[in-house]
């Protein structure tokens, strides 16, 4: 899958290989990125391509020493997106302020959370939001159109 779209980040760790980690590690590494994925579950893993090209680390991203294993001091970008807020805000912090991950982004569903974390400098997507707002875009047109 080749994609133009956007600047490629060299270096990027993603924390949760569900359909949304995996579909954002296959686009980052096609366009070019060297690209890491964390998981817990090692059946997790097979949501990735048979063409990605980056690798995979199985362990839990609560604890310091799989961010340190992946080198999350050297990422250019760190993604958060596994199912928990907590966990996903919890491994973004420390990506950032402790190993000096340059940009992170986190999922986060519920909206409530977001402002504290975006203070701290670290980014945040809710899944919730965006597809609500997609959703709206999409009944807004009449059938057929968008
Ligand atoms: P989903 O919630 O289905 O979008 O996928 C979330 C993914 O994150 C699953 O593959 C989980 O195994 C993974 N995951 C959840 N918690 C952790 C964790 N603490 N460390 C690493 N991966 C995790």
């Amino acid at each position: 899958m080749k994609s133009t779209e956007g600047p490629a980040a060299s270096y990027v760790i993603i924390v949760g290989c569900g359909r949304l980690g995996a579909y954002i590690a296959q686009t980052l590494s096609s366009r070019g990125s060297s690209v890491v994925v964390i998981d817990k579950n090692p059946a997790a893993f097979s949501e990735l391509p048979s063409e990605f090209s980056g690798f995979s680390i199985e362990g839990d991203a609560a604890e310091i020493s799989v961010l340190r294993q992946a080198k999350a001091s050297r990422a250019d970008l760190f993604i958060a997106v596994t199912g928990s807020d907590s966990l996903n805000l919890m491994a973004a912090q420390v990506a950032s302020k402790v190993l000096g991950a340059k940009r992170t982004v986190a999922r986060v569903d519920d909206p409530d959370r977001a402002s504290s974390f975006e203070e701290l400098g670290i980014e945040i997507v809710s899944p919730t939001t965006v597809s609500a707002g997609r959703f709206l875009t999409q009944i807004s047109y009449p059938k057929g159109r968008e």
